[in-house]
């Protein structure tokens, strides 16, 4: 099966207690489609990046046997660039730098091959360029999952709602799904959001693990505790690329797949803040997975 993943792919430099990166290799849609490379063979992204994105992050992308045909690359610009500090905890960010540059002209235009792709991710971008990649596709896929931030809540909020609007999965984090309904509760919040258009409704807790809502049904899924987080950006877009891996590899979108897709996206997640940027996602091989989702299997295991 498919997967096609729309988001950033982007310069990231990172300020957490134990060290700072330079401009590294980042972006939604890297750690993405880094994540569910490990899953899945037919992932298909679609981005923009300029002149300065050098052809090692491209090699990066090929090695890990990714379609990068749909990555449109501007001469002369400049690719989207972030940076953030993390507090002590680092549970709490704060965004130093948001710099567009070329994602403020992008205009994706799907390959051919990419608008039959059944399952599709789109990543933490633009709203109107979310939409204007579901509207390419030659029929709607048959699960679209959706990321975003209050960057975009602050920015394109109309834009924003009417994606929400088409998609069946939300997977944002709690301060997200909070501004997003204006409710605290997260059972609210969620319920609200699935009033939105989303049936099913993924909160992100960072350390605290994730929460899945689907009609009355809630799951929770914990984040596998570690004795050192180095750097957790991208644990969100690892999760979600876990969880979509999954769910393209089973071709099973019940909610009990979703369950296990939970899971594997928390797996994903934890590999992924173990070092700085996309360094462990592309070190970490297919035992490695496995035996963490052991890893996992014990930690919530109970008889009652
Ligand atoms: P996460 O830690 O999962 O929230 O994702 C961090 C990644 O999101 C970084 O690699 C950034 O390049 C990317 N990012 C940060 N801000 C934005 C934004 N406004 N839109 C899209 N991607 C972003």
């Amino acid at each position: 099966m498919s997967l096609l993943v729309v988001g950033t792919v982007a310069f990231d430099e990172i300020e957490t207690p134990l060290g700072k990166t330079g401009r590294i290799l980042g972006g939604a849609a890297t750690y993405v489609a880094l994540a569910a490379s490990h899953l899945i063979k037919d992932i298909r992204i679609s981005a923009v990046v300029g002149g300065d994105f050098p052809q090692q992050y491209m090699d990066i992308f090929s090695a890990r046997n990714l379609n990068t045909s749909g990555i449109q690359v501007v001469p002369g610009e400049k690719s989207f660039y972030w940076s953030g500090r993390y507090h002590s905890n680092m549970n709490q960010r704060d965004t130093l730098a948001t710099e567009l540059n070329v994602l403020a002209d992008f205009n994706p235009v799907l390959p051919a091959a990419y608008r039959d792709s059944k399952y599709l991710m789109l990543g933490n971008l633009t709203p109107s360029i979310q939409k204007k990649v579901i509207e390419q596709m030659d029929h709607r896929p048959k699960l679209i999952c959706m990321d975003t931030m209050n960057f975009w809540m602050d920015t394109a909020w109309d834009d924003l709602l009417s994606v929400v609007s088409m998609v069946d999965v939300l997977a944002v984090n709690e301060e997200e799904a909070r501004q997003l309904s204006g409710e605290y509760s997260l059972v609210r919040a969620a319920k609200k959001i699935q009033t939105m258009g989303p049936e099913y409704i993924i909160v992100k807790r960072g350390e605290y693990g994730a929460l899945l809502f689907y009609g009355d049904r809630k799951f929770y899924a914990p984040a596998m505790p570690l004795e050192e987080v180095i750097d957790p950006t991208g644990a969100g877009d690892s999760f979600a690329g876990g969880f979509m891996g999954y769910l393209t590899k089973t071709d099973d979108i019940s909610y009990e797949s979703m369950k296990n897709g939970l899971i594997y996206g928390a797996a994903l997640a934890s590999f992924s803040v173990e070092k700085f940027g996309t360094k462990r996602l592309m070190e970490i091989s297919a035992q490695d997975i496995q035996d963490r989702l052991v890893e996992f299997v014990k930690l919530v295991s109970f008889s009652v």
